[in-house]
């Protein structure tokens, strides 16, 4: 910041001043902060100095400003900046307006000394500033706002997925990393914590059914790296500074586009790639409809908090680019209507699949069922279950009983939840919602509407260009020495810069400064520890071969992402079937149907592969199948198959087909 004088920041959470100051002192920079949390002796101490001009930056919380002392401290220095912290809390048009936080803005007015300039945190809309520049009269010129997009941040929606099995895959395929998962209710926060716990995860969670004392351990845990995952209503992380949280997962839809990009925006600070994913159904827009509701809002502000649900439901819904939607919502000039590259809807990361025929399946079976059963019953009779809730039911009766045999209970669950996300199919809520038919259900009923299902892999994992078993042993080197220090690991050095470090396996003290993150005054710090680490690393590994670094102020190279898998798809599943998978395996693992994976064998044949037809069929079969095409006039499947009645199914007479050349 070039301003000559002192910044001001206002932020909202005492707790986390101490954190944000760490970090600026860590770099050098002189800051400090003034809170109840201080002594008396203290506070008069640091008035002193903040009087004498000593710190860059100055933290506060909006109630400060009411003390007559502190306003008479800062009276007397030249205030470079004035900038709010969560500036939406100011605002009547922010979703978690605080009446008290505005009440600054008089006391603000009396300083003779009040600079123009405003700086905004990243999540004020355009209703929001307007707000405040009236406020504090400040012209558009000397607002500075702090850009909207983040490139290092990936947004991915995720529609009709089972979500606790979603969220274990993904912690799986994302060992290590920091993440908040943010759920709608404390009810499942509680429940999702104790589900991944028993599977092992390092969890903690915070909402406000906890005391005082366990939200702070909960934070504290989390901060240091103690417990890698955050559960948590949106109760948590106000003003949050961990750099290195990696994902943010939403268990639910947030209510507005505001609220998200503020809980999805706490991900990747250092820079780093990170993963914003949102688990999409149609149960949140219900809930947020009911919140708006039971609000004590008057009818204006209802209509408003309306609009903003709809922004939020359009984005789980959109086509087109992520990113670009969520700066179109800000209205922020840089954008301009590229595409990220990044977002799920960008990287066409989804598969589509023909799923009409699963579909109709599934409806006519709820139509069978009366609408009288939820999803999992109804997957139950889809794949004939015999528990004991169906047979008493009479369920097993029913045609639609076991017509999906062929996939798993979850699978056919996932097609449910799926048809419901895509409003092809109601729920009726209540205690235990049950499944209805609506108007687009006829449509797909009755062949009008095809239905194709998109599934949405697990984001992966950065590949590693950097030795992670150094970066694993320099964490923990990190942590040890920040615990003695009592300060966050964060503010020692970044996820980045450790991997860095991991990368360039810097030898000596020069090396060392050139690495992004270490200054003078980080290396005096800590520089040496973690010089020793890598030497010492470096002889129980004397071949690796340094990378050359290009100049001493490159920046790191472009992150390699995991490369897709390239292949056609058919290859992929015909080199899946060489290697002993069945069909039915490969299109439950793949997410297709089965048709869609014959259809992709067939394709490999045809290509000049070989298949072992004897899977398919024998020769007696084969010699069936093509004396009855033989003598009929009109050689294609159906009526080949009305033909050959119920004797062989239509893989079977594809397959001899195809094998002949006749496909
Ligand atoms: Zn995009």
């Amino acid at each position: 910041m070039a301003h000559e004088g002192t910044a001001i920041i206002i932020s909202p959470l005492i707790s986390l001043m101490k954190d944000q100051v760490d970090a600026l002192q860590a770099q050098g920079i002189a800051a400090t902060y003034i809170n109840s949390s201080l002594s008396a002796s203290e506070q008069k101490t640091r008035l002193a100095d903040i009087e004498a001009g000593r710190y860059k930056f100055v933290y506060a919380a909006p109630e400060r400003f009411e003390s007559g002392r502190f306003m008479a401290a800062i009276k007397q220095i030249p205030i470079a900046l004035v900038a709010f912290d969560e500036a939406h809390c100011i605002s009547e048009w922010g979703h978690d307006f605080r009446p008290s936080y505005r009440s600054i803005i008089p006391n603000l007015q009396q300083l003779p000394n009040i600079p123009v300039t405003t700086a905004l945190t990243a999540t004020a809309t355009s209703d929001v500033i307007a707000d405040i520049q009236t406020l504090l009269q400040i012209d558009s010129e000397h607002v500075i706002k702090t850009g909207f997009e983040r490139d290092n941040l990936a947004f991915h929606i995720v529609k009709g997925k089972n979500k606790p099995t979603y969220v274990q895959s993904f912690l799986t395929e994302h060992p290590e990393e920091s993440g908040i998962i943010y759920t709608a209710t404390r009810k499942q926060a509680d429940t999702l914590k104790d589900q991944l716990e028993k599977r092992g995860f390092s969890v903690a969670k915070y909402h406000a059914g906890l005391t005082e004392d366990e939200r702070k351990q909960a934070q504290a845990a989390f901060i240091h790296d103690d417990k890698t995952i955050m559960i948590a209503t949106n109760a948590f992380g106000m003003g949050i500074d961990k750099p290195d949280v990696r994902f943010i997962i939403h268990y639910a839809m947030p209510m507005t586009i505001e609220a998200y990009y503020q809980e999805a925006g706490r991900a990747g600070r250092d820079g780093d790639h990170s993963d914003c994913i949102l688990l999409f159904s149609p149960q949140d827009v219900q809930l947020q409809k009911f919140l708006i509701e039971q609000s004590v809002l008057d009818d204006e502000k209802k209509q408003h908090e309306y609009q903003k649900l709809q922004a939020m439901i359009n984005y789980c819904h959109t086509q087109g680019c992520l990113t670009d939607y969520i700066l179109d919502y800000f209205h922020d000039e840089v954008s301009g209507g590229k595409n990220c590259g990044r977002c799920s809807n960008c990287r066409q990361l989804q598969e589509r699949v023909d799923i009409t025929e699963e579909a109709q399946m599934i409806l006519s079976c709820v139509k069978r069922m009366d609408e009288r059963f939820g999803i999992s019953m109804t997957a139950k009779v889809l794949k004939g279950s015999r528990d004991n809730r169906i047979r008493q039911f009479g369920l097993t009766k029913l045609s639609t009983f076991g017509i999906l045999s062929a996939y798993t209970e979850k699978a056919i669950a996932e097609r449910i939840q799926f048809l419901v996300a895509e409003r092809l199919l109601a729920t009726r809520d209540g205690k235990y919602p049950t499944l209805q038919l609506n108007q687009y259900s006829v449509d797909v009923l009755t062949g009008k509407h095809p239905v194709f299902m998109y599934t949405a892999p697990i984001p992966e994992r950065e590949q590693a260009d950097y030795q992670e078993d150094l970066f694993a042993s320099l964490r923990n080197l990190r942590r040890t020495m920040a615990d003695e220090q009592g300060v966050p690991p964060y503010v020692l050095f970044n996820d980045a810069t450790l991997k860095e470090i991991s990368r360039y396996l810097p030898e000596t003290k020069e090396a060392m400064l050139t690495i992004k993150g270490v200054g003078d005054k980080k290396y005096e710090q800590y520089g040496e520890a973690f010089l020793e680490a890598v030497q010492a690393w470096l002889k129980t590994h004397p071949d690796v071969k340094k990378p050359v670094r290009v100049t001493s102020h490159q920046p790191s190279p472009p992150k390699q992402e995991k490369q897709a898998d390239e292949r056609p798809s058919h290859v992929i599943s015909y080199t899946m079937f060489q290697s002993g998978k069945s069909i039915q395996e490969i299109a439950l693992i793949r997410d297709m149907t089965s048709q869609t994976v014959e259809s992709h064998l067939f394709k490999a044949f045809k290509d000049g592969h070989p298949i072992a037809w004897e899977i398919f069929f024998n020769t007696d079969a084969e010699a069936a199948i093509l004396t009855a095409r033989h003598n009929t006039d009109e050689p294609k499947l159906k009526p080949l198959k009305e033909m050959l009645s119920d004797t062989y199914d239509y893989t079977t007479i594809k397959a001899v087909l195809v094998k002949n050349g006749f496909m």
